[in-house]
């Protein structure tokens, strides 16, 4: 039975305005979505019996080698809920094999089960010729997870919604980036209960996407890119990890054009003016007892594409 393998990026949000929370426990988010040089590999071997399976693993990558032991390897695995959902719309019977080759953190904010449940989705239309375009697999996307859509589209895109709304978004460049990966994973769900807390008492108003962020978008200026980046989930996110404030201050010393949290964190995000900045932000932060990895890397890139 036929084979297909997708390569699908890392998000980072650059910047991430969350609303007060709504009726059905999710908050309104106004976000930038920007998908990285920061790739996961999934596999989709069909096979004939209608078993749908899932196996993860990592190459060499002590971090990764760590992390997997917590991605289930059963239904609760965000690939197989893609394959599933992908077969109950177009009926299908056959089963696939799901291999998934971790790179992006787990936990770690750049959306690794959202990006797997894209490239699934990808993958297992092609294994099974299902042959759902684009528009129909984003449909199924938005069912699966606020970012899924996103990581089917890439690039660069205004989120929107709970971030299951993608649009378009002018921009020029490519931007130089560190991440700091920390030891231990944060919880998402935990960081928007933290931060659901320290606003109890405070007004939250809806979030907008700052006009300085897509005038440096537009113009593909990292230095006011790197000033306009922002992220309403740091209290929180800080308040449950303090020492990533030390982690982002590291960066932001070592010359950093901005520092923020990716999403609900745990993982920093430094961007650099150039390629050798890069490299001197990653020396100096790669002594930071916080940091379990540093890594270089680029982005925008495309979303999931078949390989
Ligand atoms: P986000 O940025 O979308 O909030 P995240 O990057 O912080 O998410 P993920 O790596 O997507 O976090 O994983 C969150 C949890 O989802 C994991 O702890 C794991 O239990 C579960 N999970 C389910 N499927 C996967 C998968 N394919 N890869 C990683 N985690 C998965």
């Amino acid at each position: 039975m036929s084979q297909a393998n997708v390569r699908v990026p890392a998000k980072i949000n650059l910047c991430l305005g969350v609303g007060p929370v709504r009726d059905d426990g999710y908050h309104p988010l106004a976000t930038v979505y920007q998908a990285v040089d920061l790739h996961d590999e999934v596999r989709a071997t069909a096979r004939e019996d209608g078993e749908i399976t899932v196996a993860v693993h990592s190459e060499l990558d002590v971090r990764v080698a760590g992390e997997i032991a917590f991605v289930p390897e059963d239904d609760d695995n965000l690939a197989i809920k893609a394959a599933r959902l992908l077969r109950e719309r177009t009926g299908v019977t056959a089963g696939v094999d799901l291999a998934i080759r971790k790179v992006i953190p787990v936990a770690g904010g750049m959306a690794g089960g959202s990006a797997d449940a894209a490239a699934a989705l990808v993958a297992c239309n092609e294994a099974w010729g299902t042959g759902l375009s684009r528009a129909a697999l984003e449909t199924l996307a938005a069912r699966l997870g606020s970012d899924v859509p996103f990581l089917l589209h890439g690039g660069n895109a205004i989120g929107g919604g709970r971030g299951e709304t993608v649009s378009p978004v002018l921009a020029r460049g490519s931007y130089h980036w560190v991440f700091a990966m920390a030891h231990e994973g944060l919880s998402t769900k935990a960081v928007f209960a933290e931060f659901d807390r320290l606003n109890a008492h405070r007004t939250v108003r809806s979030p907008e996407v700052p006009d300085a962020l897509l005038a440096a978008l537009r113009a593909g200026d990292a230095e006011a890119l790197g000033d306009a980046l922002s992220n309403d989930l740091t209290e929180a996110a800080l308040s449950l990890r303090p020492e990533l404030g030390d982690t982002l201050g590291i960066g932001l010393q070592a010359g950093a054009l901005g520092a923020i949290l990716s999403g609900s964190g745990p993982t920093a995000l430094f961007l650099a003016a150039s390629e050798q900045h890069s490299l001197d932000i990653a020396f100096a932060l790669s002594s930071t007892a916080g940091c379990a990895d540093v890594v270089q890397s680029r982005g925008p890139v495309t979303g999931a594409r078949l390989t």
